[in-house]
């Protein structure tokens, strides 16, 4: 494992096809690594060296590693506990849950989310944390990326300053968590129907002054939009059941968010699936991006994305993938949510022209980058860029052969093909081993298993 450390000397990554993302595949080339840095991309067989420096992927795929542009890691625990549950029900279910989670077991829940995205080939994470565990679990693993802490208050119960002030404290201990890691903590107004308008006025200028990225779950189902635009629908009862005044804003979410102040280009908005032409034209004049998240859509019911409509109003705008977290998904691997994406456009619009297998990798890695402001350092593979890689075998039974290998990734490829994934020259993860130690994390998730198991529902 050592010897793949790219520190100090180049180490030099060979492989069948290397994807660079910005230009075409190429064959036979090998990416140069010195000091958690690419120093070079260049055809394999032209270059002389000594054999130790070299690490020969074979038939894989070397690549950016992904972004996951979306994820609750510390949702782990609840793998298979939630499933075939209507959208608002759902996530009912899910608070009703969080008591019987610990703290120990949030971190342990996380970490092993961390483990196992950085096992499927993800380098960077965008991902929403109410206990703050995920920190925790990403910093141990290793990965890059954004920690939004999540902010909830649609009840009279704290005023918007007092919500503020418990988020700072949040984001106190976070930062310590984060020190040393390749991680900034960032706030997550966690969506429209959970965030009073004063408190998310409040939010845009606490992180406006202090310029943190925002994230906000934003026109995800159907009965988000009769909300917003008609105060009618299942959360509207919902919300008056709780005793809870609301008054409907008359616009859609994304016009809501930016009467409030939260569309800005330090903003990622994740699912998008209720959305006009206007919101796809609102979000790129701001600068903000979408995150994706096709599959946990379509298991929640929530429906389809119009990812066509969104690029033919607006062809400037950015998109990013995620997988959501496991609780409603059920897994963390961005090869299956590429194929998912095109297969999902193609499926509900019925043209094979509504999605292609190199938008959909441009949207897990370079579309990703640049949803979190990252685009300098990762994203594609290109001299100066960070050396985030991660290798995709190619040649097994359900792959080969290989004709095209964007085509192989995104339709036939799973995680489970993951040869390597590495962040900032340091490998997380290299032929089916984790470098975290994870034994402890193991044992504690299987214990709050079996109290979640048990608890009421
Ligand atoms: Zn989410």
């Amino acid at each position: 494992m050592t010897g793949l450390r790219a520190e100090g000397r180049g180490v030099r990554f060979r492989a069948a096809w290397v994807l660079p993302i910005g230009g075409p595949p190429l064959l036979d080339h090998e990416v140069v690594v010195e000091d958690g840095r690419i120093v070079d991309v260049r055809p394999w067989r032209l270059t002389v060296g000594p054999a130790a420096d070299v690490v020969d992927l074979g038939r894989c795929a070397l690549l950016p590693a992904f972004v996951n542009a979306h994820t609750h890691l510390e949702y782990n625990v609840f793998r298979g506990r939630l499933e075939d549950i209507e959208f608002l029900p759902w996530i009912g279910a899910l608070t009703a849950l969080k008591p019987a989670v610990t703290a120990a077991d949030w971190v342990a829940s996380a970490t092993l989310g961390a483990a196992e995205a950085a096992a499927a080939g993800t380098g960077t994470i965008a991902d929403c944390t109410d206990a703050g565990a995920a920190a925790d679990g990403a910093a141990t693993v290793g990965l890059r990326g954004v920690i939004y802490q999540e902010v909830f208050g649609i009840d009279g119960k704290q005023t918007a300053q007092e919500a503020v002030m418990a988020l700072d404290a949040k984001l106190a201990r976070m930062a310590v968590t984060l020190r040393g890691s390749l991680l900034t903590p960032a706030v997550s107004p966690h969506a429209p129907y959970t965030v009073r308008p004063d408190l998310m006025h409040a939010l845009a200028c606490y992180t406006g002054e202090r310029r943190l990225r925002l994230c906000i779950h934003a026109s995800e189902s159907q009965a988000e939009a009769e909300l917003m635009l008609r105060g009618s629908g299942p959360i509207a009862r919902r919300l008056a059941e709780r005793g809870i005044e609301w008054t409907t804003p008359g616009v859609t979410t994304v016009a809501h968010l930016a009467r409030h102040g939260l569309l800005t280009d330090r903003t990622l908005l994740v699912h998008g699936v209720q959305v006009s032409r206007t919101d796809a034209h609102a979000v790129a004049r701001a600068g903000a991006s979408w995150v994706h998240c096709p599959k946990s859509n379509a298991k929640l019911g929530n429906g389809v994305a119009p990812l066509w409509a969104l690029r033919a109003a607006c062809p400037t705008g950015n998109l990013a993938l995620g997988t959501d977290s496991a609780a409603s998904n059920n897994g963390l691997d961005m090869l299956e949510e590429m194929r998912f994406a095109v297969l999902m456009q193609r499926a509900s619009r019925r043209r094979i022209d509504a999605m292609d297998a190199a938008q959909a990798l441009e949207a897990a890695t370079l579309g990703g980058a640049r949803a979190l402001g990252l685009e300098h350092l990762i994203g594609t593979l290109e001299p100066g860029k960070r050396a985030d890689l991660t290798a995709v075998r190619l040649d097994r039974l359900h792959t080969a052969p290989c004709y095209d290998p964007v085509s192989a990734l995104v339709y036939a490829a799973s995680a489970r093909d993951v040869a390597l994934t590495m962040v900032d020259g340091r490998p997380l993860w290299w032929r089916g081993r984790h470098t975290a130690d994870l034994a402890a994390h193991r044992r504690r998730l299987r214990a709050a298993a079996r109290k979640i198991a048990e608890a009421p529902r």
